[in-house]
């Protein structure tokens, strides 16, 4: 059988809705904030630098591939750091062919320098604006011990800036030390706000973390590959259409997968969970969506009409607007006409 497949459409039009900013610092921008923020870095040499803000490639699981956000979190102290970082990011996702992305960060984590969390996310979101690509921010909660009045002032931010620039809250960092239930708080908080929630779970931990995230009312799953696990918990996403950011380079970083033939999306969309591809942490991954895209058609043979597929449930799934979402759609459409 020829397994040949077309290329990818002439236009580029891709969307991310898994994408930490943090995450997605190069080495251009590493350097921009180093002076903004009067520090020195390691190396100036960019592809020296490279390596500070790449994973380790002999990682072996999702802490040592968190080592990698050390510096540009440090990067991000001030509230002109974080400006132009959101700014800086969102112009290289525009040069990438990303026509809508929703940038997550955890606001506690650049209170370092004595800002608080609403002055985070304050300048994040006048980065956020100073750019055309059409984008929103989730604000992540973080998985510490002894954090929670952290976490429930990131909610209340949350809260206020609804819709004027934020559109979601998450719950990132080490999962399998800190499970879901730690944080039930904080999300029954969020539900009550009507602040809608993606949680990541089923990555570093098995199904039974999905599971919960679900029971809990995130509306999207962010990552949820090892719901594989357990095909209850593959049933349960697909009836309540919870969809999952499927963020493939970054599994196989974390080690949640050898190889990329082993990745679970082809039974999942069988199972018929919605899926999405993601990019998760461009820089620290050293990926990009198109990227993803290819490396997942490619893997495994999708035809053009089934990564439209994937983009357009990207495009429905979103936490955008109506109007958005429409022009999402559209532009999709066109390219994958
Ligand atoms: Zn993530």
């Amino acid at each position: 059988m020829n397994h040949k497949i077309n290329q990818l459409p002439q236009g580029n039009c891709y969307l991310d809705l898994h994408l930490h900013i943090d995450g997605a610092i190069t080495p251009k921008i590493a350097i921009a904030l180093a002076k903004i923020e009067g520090m020195s870095l390691p190396t100036t040499d960019e592809d020296e630098l490279a390596k500070y803000l790449e994973a380790p490639k002999d990682g072996k699981n999702l802490v040592d591939y968190l080592k990698a956000f050390d510096l540009p979190v440090s990067l991000m102290q001030s509230q002109a750091a974080i400006k132009e970082a959101v700014y800086l990011v969102q112009e290289k996702l525009k040069s990438q062919g990303i026509i809508y992305a929703e940038l997550r960060f955890a606001p506690q984590l650049h209170t370092k320098h004595g800002l608080t969390q609403k002055e985070v996310v304050e300048a994040a979101i006048e980065g956020l604006h100073r750019s055309d690509l059409k984008s929103n921010l989730i604000l992540c909660c973080m998985r510490f011990e002894n954090n929670k009045t952290e976490n429930l002032e990131t909610e209340k931010i949350a809260k206020e800036f609804l819709n004027c620039g934020v559109v979601a809250m998450d719950l990132a960092g080490p999962e399998a030390d800190n499970p879901v239930e730690h944080y039930t708080e904080i999300f029954e908080q969020a539900k009550k706000d009507g602040i809608p929630f993606t949680i990541h779970a089923g990555e570093a931990s098995g199904a039974e973390s999905v599971r919960k995230a679900v029971e809990l009312g995130a509306s999207r799953i962010g990552h949820g590959v090892r719901s594989m696990e357990d095909i209850s918990v593959v049933k349960l996403l697909a009836q309540k259409k919870i969809p999952l950011e499927l963020c493939p380079t970054s599994n196989l970083d974390t080690k949640v997968f050898e190889s990329l033939s082993e990745y679970p999306i082809e039974e999942l969309i069988a199972e018929g969970v919605i899926v999405t591809l993601n990019s998760d942490n461009p820089v620290v991954s050293a990926t990009n969506q198109k990227n993803e895209i290819k490396k997942i058609r490619k893997q495994f043979h999708l035809n053009n009409s089934q990564i439209k597929e994937l983009l357009l449930n990207g495009a429905e799934v979103s936490f955008a607007d109506d109007k958005t979402k429409k022009f999402i759609r559209t532009e999709i459409s066109q390219v994958y006409a």
